[in-house]
């Protein structure tokens, strides 16, 4: 049996989730697993995706995220009920609670998987490094196999279970677990449309000039119900908060529609964008390396562009 672990902040479902459950169905019979309490509100809607057994941890303290509890949480369940698999999905958090569950267990851990093929009583994997720049082939042993999966990479394909079952589990947790856990929460200033789940974002680099140059990539996301991204040139230079950075270090995000103004395209900013439908450039150079891989670029100045694209949506 394989158990997939199933992310969720304070009962909110991670969808990537449910993209790992897509891979995850593929090598076998799989079981899910949701810590806290809170996640109980996600449960039911496991059903739609194959599930027909989820167990869920219970304890006084698992309500919000704590990567060492959590690992050590599926840990135990996992070795109770003799898993084949623990699969995640490749998020921060799924990755951080899949190392400790990998430490905690003296076991080795495949990471960003995007395909699985089994050899013998191994997995041979096929995974990306360093972004997505590099795809490796590793065979990971061990039981049971511990391996995360790219977010973006598989699509959460539904696939009805008859049944559903929640088997509440305890779990034995010391002070020591709790020692990294989250004290408090500040909630993002920013309103509107959230990256991971926008189906536009309009997204601004250097190009743009100064924070109020956003002004208009504001307006032109708020006209077509989207979201503002930007490279990290520009939360470095203070110009928007870290939270609107795409990247290998900021958010990865998948929308329908990619609008790209002044950003050049560095790997580590593509590594953050490439999974989206399409892509639109506006660039004043014509050999940056993201007007290469666009589906649309207009090749002027964005200052320019940007107003007449708000101007003619207006006028529709
Ligand atoms: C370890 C590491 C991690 C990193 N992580 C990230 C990350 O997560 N996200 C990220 O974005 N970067 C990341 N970077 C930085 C990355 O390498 C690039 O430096 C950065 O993405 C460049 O930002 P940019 O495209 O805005 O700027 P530039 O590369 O300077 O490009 C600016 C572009 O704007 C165009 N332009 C200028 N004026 C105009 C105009 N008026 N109209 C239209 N076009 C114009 C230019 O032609 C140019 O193509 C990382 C780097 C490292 C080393």
């Amino acid at each position: 049996m394989i158990l997939g672990f199933i992310e969720h902040d304070r009962g909110t479902l991670n969808k990537a989730s449910l993209e790992m459950l897509t891979l995850a169905r593929r090598l076998g019979s799989v079981e899910a697993v949701v810590i806290g309490r809170k996640g109980a509100t996600i449960t039911h809607e496991l059903k739609q995706y194959g599930i027909s057994k989820v167990h869920l941890v219970v304890h006084d303290q698992l309500d919000d995220y704590a990567p060492t509890a959590w690992a050590k949480s599926l840990t135990q369940l996992a070795t109770s009920l003799q898993v084949e698999a623990i699969l995640a999905s490749g998020s921060e958090r799924g990755n951080e609670v899949m190392a400790q569950a990998a430490a905690i267990m003296n076991l080795p851990l495949a990471t960003n998987c995007v395909d699985v093929v089994l050899r013998e009583s191994d997995y041979i994997v096929t995974r990306l490094r360093w972004g997505g720049s590099l795809v490796e082939e590793a065979r990971l042993s061990g039981k049971p196999k511990l391996l995360s999966v790219a977010q973006h990479v598989f699509a959460a394909e539904e696939t009805l279970s008859e049944d559903l079952v929640i088997v509440e589990q305890e779990v034995d947790l010391n002070d020591k677990d709790f020692r990294v856990r989250v004290t408090e929460r500040v909630e993002n200033e920013s309103e509107g449309v959230s990256l991971t789940t926008a189906r536009v974002i309009v997204s601004g680099g250097r190009g743009v000039g100064s924070s109020e140059g956003f002004d208009k990539l504001e307006e032109l996301a708020q006209l077509i119900d989207g979201a503002v991204g930007c490279s990290r040139v520009v939360t470095n230079k203070g110009w928007r908060p870290h939270s609107d950075q795409v990247g290998q270090t900021g958010t990865r995000v998948a929308p329908d529609l990619y609008i790209a103004c002044g950003i050049s395209g560095a790997i580590q900013h593509w590594v953050g964008c490439k999974a989206a439908k399409k892509i639109l450039v506006i660039n004043t150079d014509a050999e940056a390396p993201i007007v290469q891989k666009a589906d649309y670029v207009v090749i002027a100045d964005l200052h320019e562009i940007v107003p007449a694209i708000i101007a003619a949506i207006r006028a529709l």
